[in-house]
Protein backbone atom coordinates (compact mmCIF):
# COMPACT_ATOMS: atom_id res chain seq x y z
CA UNK A 1 0.00 0.00 0.00
CA UNK A 2 2.62 2.45 1.24
CA UNK A 3 4.45 1.74 -2.41
CA UNK A 4 1.95 3.17 -4.36
CA UNK A 5 2.47 6.73 -2.01
CA UNK A 6 4.02 9.63 -3.64
CA UNK A 7 7.56 10.35 -1.59
CA UNK A 8 5.93 13.88 -0.24
CA UNK A 9 2.54 11.70 0.87
CA UNK A 10 5.31 9.42 2.45
CA UNK A 11 7.01 12.25 4.08
CA UNK A 12 3.73 14.01 5.68
CA UNK A 13 2.09 10.81 7.03
CA UNK A 14 5.64 9.82 8.71
CA UNK A 15 5.84 13.48 10.08
CA UNK A 16 2.22 13.10 11.33
CA UNK A 17 3.29 9.93 13.02
CA UNK A 18 6.30 11.51 14.54
CA UNK A 19 3.42 14.25 15.97
CA UNK A 20 1.60 11.84 17.84
CA UNK A 21 5.11 9.58 19.24
CA UNK A 22 5.77 13.15 20.08
CA UNK A 23 2.69 13.29 22.63
CA UNK A 24 3.46 9.83 23.94
CA UNK A 25 7.56 11.02 24.20
CA UNK A 26 5.99 13.99 26.73
CA UNK A 27 4.35 11.59 28.53
CA UNK A 28 7.75 9.67 28.96
CA UNK A 29 9.69 12.97 29.99
CA UNK A 30 7.37 13.46 32.91
CA UNK A 31 6.71 9.97 34.26
CA UNK A 32 9.71 7.99 33.26
CA UNK A 33 11.65 9.42 36.48
CA UNK A 34 9.28 9.63 38.89
CA UNK A 35 8.55 5.88 38.36
CA UNK A 36 12.17 5.32 39.12
CA UNK A 37 11.95 7.39 42.11
CA UNK A 38 9.19 5.15 43.14
CA UNK A 39 10.84 2.23 42.72
CA UNK A 40 13.68 3.41 44.44
CA UNK A 41 11.61 4.25 47.64
CA UNK A 42 10.04 1.04 47.37
CA UNK A 43 13.08 -0.74 46.88
CA UNK A 44 14.61 1.33 49.95
CA UNK A 45 11.88 0.87 52.26
CA UNK A 46 11.80 -3.19 51.39
CA UNK A 47 16.04 -3.15 52.39
CA UNK A 48 15.10 -1.10 55.67
CA UNK A 49 12.27 -3.33 56.43
CA UNK A 50 14.42 -6.31 55.99
CA UNK A 51 16.98 -5.35 58.04
CA UNK A 52 14.75 -4.57 60.79
CA UNK A 53 15.63 -0.57 60.16
CA UNK A 54 12.24 1.02 59.95
CA UNK A 55 9.28 -0.97 60.83
CA UNK A 56 6.15 -0.90 58.21
CA UNK A 57 4.92 2.50 57.60
CA UNK A 58 1.39 2.46 59.21
CA UNK A 59 -1.55 1.70 57.50
CA UNK A 60 -3.13 4.95 57.77
CA UNK A 61 0.18 6.58 55.76
CA UNK A 62 -2.05 7.89 52.53
CA UNK A 63 -0.65 5.57 49.61
CA UNK A 64 0.65 7.42 46.89
CA UNK A 65 -0.96 6.47 43.34
CA UNK A 66 1.38 3.99 41.28
CA UNK A 67 2.10 5.72 38.32
CA UNK A 68 3.19 3.95 35.17
CA UNK A 69 3.30 5.18 31.31
CA UNK A 70 -0.71 4.32 30.67
CA UNK A 71 -2.04 5.35 33.70
CA UNK A 72 -3.70 7.15 35.74
CA UNK A 73 -5.05 9.40 32.87
CA UNK A 74 -3.54 12.79 32.53
CA UNK A 75 -4.37 15.43 34.42
CA UNK A 76 -4.38 19.43 34.78
CA UNK A 77 -1.56 19.45 37.01
CA UNK A 78 -3.53 22.15 38.74
CA UNK A 79 -6.77 21.46 39.08
CA UNK A 80 -6.73 17.50 38.61
CA UNK A 81 -9.11 18.27 35.28
CA UNK A 82 -8.63 14.58 32.99
CA UNK A 83 -7.61 15.40 29.70
CA UNK A 84 -10.33 14.52 27.19
CA UNK A 85 -9.31 12.67 23.61
CA UNK A 86 -9.96 16.17 22.56
CA UNK A 87 -7.31 17.75 24.51
CA UNK A 88 -5.01 15.86 23.60
CA UNK A 89 -4.40 16.09 20.51
CA UNK A 90 -0.41 17.20 19.52
CA UNK A 91 -0.13 20.86 18.64
CA UNK A 92 -4.00 21.77 17.48
CA UNK A 93 -5.08 21.21 20.92
CA UNK A 94 -2.63 23.29 22.08
CA UNK A 95 -3.12 26.02 19.61
CA UNK A 96 -7.58 25.85 20.17
CA UNK A 97 -6.72 25.71 23.39
CA UNK A 98 -4.28 28.74 23.83
CA UNK A 99 -1.58 26.57 25.47
CA UNK A 100 -4.23 26.59 28.78
CA UNK A 101 -6.09 24.29 31.10
CA UNK A 102 -9.75 24.32 29.56
CA UNK A 103 -10.96 24.17 33.37
CA UNK A 104 -8.76 26.68 35.08
CA UNK A 105 -6.84 28.36 32.98
CA UNK A 106 -3.11 27.63 33.81
CA UNK A 107 -0.77 27.69 31.36
CA UNK A 108 0.43 24.01 30.01
CA UNK A 109 4.27 25.25 29.33
CA UNK A 110 5.00 25.44 25.56
CA UNK A 111 7.38 22.37 25.79
CA UNK A 112 4.49 20.14 24.91
CA UNK A 113 3.70 20.73 21.91
CA UNK A 114 7.68 21.90 20.83
CA UNK A 115 8.67 18.43 21.78
CA UNK A 116 5.68 17.05 19.30
CA UNK A 117 6.62 19.27 16.45
CA UNK A 118 10.07 18.17 16.81
CA UNK A 119 9.33 14.37 17.06
CA UNK A 120 7.54 15.11 13.77
CA UNK A 121 10.24 16.75 11.89
CA UNK A 122 12.97 14.09 13.02
CA UNK A 123 10.30 11.57 11.65
CA UNK A 124 9.71 13.53 8.70
CA UNK A 125 13.05 14.18 8.13
CA UNK A 126 13.87 10.01 8.54
CA UNK A 127 11.34 9.38 5.58
CA UNK A 128 12.44 11.66 3.14
CA UNK A 129 16.24 10.58 3.72
CA UNK A 130 15.36 6.61 3.72
CA UNK A 131 11.92 6.81 2.01
CA UNK A 132 10.11 3.28 2.20
CA UNK A 133 12.26 1.46 4.01
CA UNK A 134 12.09 -0.39 7.05
CA UNK A 135 15.53 1.75 7.62
CA UNK A 136 13.37 4.64 8.05
CA UNK A 137 11.08 3.35 11.18
CA UNK A 138 14.28 2.10 12.78
CA UNK A 139 16.18 5.47 12.47
CA UNK A 140 12.53 6.88 13.81
CA UNK A 141 13.25 4.80 17.19
CA UNK A 142 16.76 5.70 17.30
CA UNK A 143 15.48 9.73 17.17
CA UNK A 144 12.39 9.10 19.70
CA UNK A 145 14.69 7.02 22.44
CA UNK A 146 17.40 10.11 21.85
CA UNK A 147 15.00 12.93 21.81
CA UNK A 148 13.49 11.53 25.19
CA UNK A 149 17.07 10.88 26.56
CA UNK A 150 18.25 14.42 26.17
CA UNK A 151 15.34 15.98 27.73
CA UNK A 152 14.82 14.04 30.75
CA UNK A 153 18.71 14.24 31.39
CA UNK A 154 18.57 17.65 30.87
CA UNK A 155 15.55 18.00 33.50
CA UNK A 156 16.86 15.63 35.68
CA UNK A 157 20.44 14.27 35.28
CA UNK A 158 19.20 10.82 34.64
CA UNK A 159 19.49 8.56 32.00
CA UNK A 160 17.14 5.85 32.27
CA UNK A 161 18.52 2.26 31.65
CA UNK A 162 14.94 2.09 30.76
CA UNK A 163 15.57 3.43 27.17
CA UNK A 164 19.22 3.79 27.11
CA UNK A 165 19.87 -0.48 26.95
CA UNK A 166 16.64 -1.31 24.52
CA UNK A 167 18.65 1.61 22.41
CA UNK A 168 22.05 -0.34 22.62
CA UNK A 169 20.15 -3.65 21.77
CA UNK A 170 18.55 -2.06 18.65
CA UNK A 171 21.31 -0.63 17.22
CA UNK A 172 23.74 -3.95 17.39
CA UNK A 173 20.15 -5.75 15.91
CA UNK A 174 19.83 -3.12 12.86
CA UNK A 175 23.51 -3.66 12.22
CA UNK A 176 23.12 -7.33 12.29
CA UNK A 177 19.96 -6.69 9.92
CA UNK A 178 22.61 -4.99 7.27
CA UNK A 179 20.05 -1.97 7.72
CA UNK A 180 23.03 1.09 7.26
CA UNK A 181 25.63 -0.67 4.63
CA UNK A 182 28.36 1.10 6.53
CA UNK A 183 28.15 -0.41 9.69
CA UNK A 184 28.73 -4.16 9.88
CA UNK A 185 28.00 -6.17 12.92
CA UNK A 186 31.61 -6.09 14.13
CA UNK A 187 31.89 -2.19 13.42
CA UNK A 188 28.56 -2.02 15.97
CA UNK A 189 29.97 -4.31 18.36
CA UNK A 190 33.12 -2.65 18.46
CA UNK A 191 31.41 0.32 18.63
CA UNK A 192 29.62 -0.91 21.87
CA UNK A 193 32.71 -1.82 23.66
CA UNK A 194 35.16 1.22 22.95
CA UNK A 195 32.15 3.60 23.44
CA UNK A 196 31.23 2.27 27.09
CA UNK A 197 35.36 1.43 28.08
CA UNK A 198 36.35 5.21 26.86
CA UNK A 199 34.03 7.52 29.07
CA UNK A 200 34.69 4.98 31.86
CA UNK A 201 38.11 5.60 32.18
CA UNK A 202 37.71 9.01 31.70
CA UNK A 203 34.97 8.78 34.56
CA UNK A 204 37.84 7.12 36.97
CA UNK A 205 40.73 9.29 35.63
CA UNK A 206 38.72 12.11 36.62
CA UNK A 207 37.88 10.92 39.88
CA UNK A 208 41.16 9.76 40.78
CA UNK A 209 42.84 13.28 39.66
CA UNK A 210 40.08 15.27 41.30
CA UNK A 211 38.16 13.35 43.24
CA UNK A 212 34.78 14.16 41.44
CA UNK A 213 32.30 12.94 39.79
CA UNK A 214 32.38 14.43 35.84
CA UNK A 215 29.59 12.05 34.52
CA UNK A 216 27.32 9.53 35.61
CA UNK A 217 27.60 5.51 33.84
CA UNK A 218 24.30 6.80 32.19
CA UNK A 219 26.59 8.54 29.99
CA UNK A 220 28.95 5.72 28.55
CA UNK A 221 25.57 3.47 28.35
CA UNK A 222 24.39 5.91 25.88
CA UNK A 223 27.94 6.17 24.25
CA UNK A 224 27.69 2.96 23.90
CA UNK A 225 24.86 2.79 22.03
CA UNK A 226 25.64 5.44 19.61
CA UNK A 227 28.64 3.48 19.09
CA UNK A 228 25.88 0.44 17.97
CA UNK A 229 24.16 2.79 15.65
CA UNK A 230 26.95 4.36 13.62
CA UNK A 231 29.98 1.58 14.74
CA UNK A 232 33.59 1.94 16.57
CA UNK A 233 34.91 4.91 13.79
CA UNK A 234 32.11 7.49 14.85
CA UNK A 235 33.28 7.53 18.54
CA UNK A 236 35.88 9.80 17.90
CA UNK A 237 33.79 12.52 15.80
CA UNK A 238 30.75 11.97 17.71
CA UNK A 239 32.52 12.74 21.00
CA UNK A 240 33.90 15.70 19.52
CA UNK A 241 30.52 16.69 18.24
CA UNK A 242 29.31 16.08 21.46
CA UNK A 243 32.07 18.72 23.47
CA UNK A 244 31.88 21.44 20.63
CA UNK A 245 27.93 21.45 21.67
CA UNK A 246 28.65 21.69 25.25
CA UNK A 247 31.17 24.50 24.61
CA UNK A 248 28.75 26.54 23.04
CA UNK A 249 25.79 25.95 25.47
CA UNK A 250 27.88 26.20 28.37
CA UNK A 251 29.36 29.53 27.45
CA UNK A 252 25.48 30.48 26.60
CA UNK A 253 24.17 29.60 29.66
CA UNK A 254 27.19 31.62 31.20
CA UNK A 255 26.46 34.70 29.63
CA UNK A 256 22.57 34.63 30.14
CA UNK A 257 23.80 33.83 33.62
CA UNK A 258 21.42 30.79 33.77
CA UNK A 259 23.97 28.10 35.40
CA UNK A 260 22.05 25.87 37.34
CA UNK A 261 22.74 25.40 41.09
CA UNK A 262 26.23 24.42 41.70
CA UNK A 263 26.97 24.84 38.12
CA UNK A 264 26.35 20.72 36.81
CA UNK A 265 24.86 20.31 33.96
CA UNK A 266 24.41 17.05 31.86
CA UNK A 267 26.30 15.52 29.21
CA UNK A 268 23.70 13.42 28.03
CA UNK A 269 22.07 15.94 26.05
CA UNK A 270 25.10 16.70 24.03
CA UNK A 271 25.85 13.02 23.17
CA UNK A 272 22.06 13.05 22.34
CA UNK A 273 22.84 16.18 19.93
CA UNK A 274 25.89 14.63 18.59
CA UNK A 275 23.83 11.26 17.91
CA UNK A 276 21.10 13.69 15.87
CA UNK A 277 24.40 15.54 14.04
CA UNK A 278 25.60 12.13 12.99
CA UNK A 279 22.23 11.22 11.62
CA UNK A 280 21.75 14.33 9.62
CA UNK A 281 24.95 14.35 8.12
CA UNK A 282 26.89 10.90 8.95
CA UNK A 283 29.99 10.93 11.60
CA UNK A 284 32.28 11.43 8.90
CA UNK A 285 31.26 14.77 8.21
CA UNK A 286 31.50 16.09 11.78
CA UNK A 287 35.31 15.23 11.14
CA UNK A 288 35.35 17.01 8.12
CA UNK A 289 33.60 20.22 9.15
CA UNK A 290 36.32 21.14 11.68
CA UNK A 291 39.11 19.94 9.06
CA UNK A 292 40.04 16.13 10.37
ZN1 LIG B 1 -6.73 23.00 35.19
Amino acid sequence: MLDALPPCALVALTGLLGLLVGSFLNVVIYRLPKMMEQQWAAEYAEFAELSGQVHKPAADTPATEKLSLTSPRSRCSSCGHLIAWYENIPLLSYVFLRGKCSVCGTPFGVRYPVTELITGLLFAFCAWRWGNTPTTLAWCGFSAALLALAVIDWDTTLLPDNITLPLLWAGLVFAALQFNPAVGLPDALWGVVAGYLSLWLVYWAFKLVTGKEGMGYGDFKLFAALGAWFGWSALVPIILMASLIGAVVGMAMKFSSGLREGGYVPFGPFLAGAGFTAMFFGPQAILRAVGL
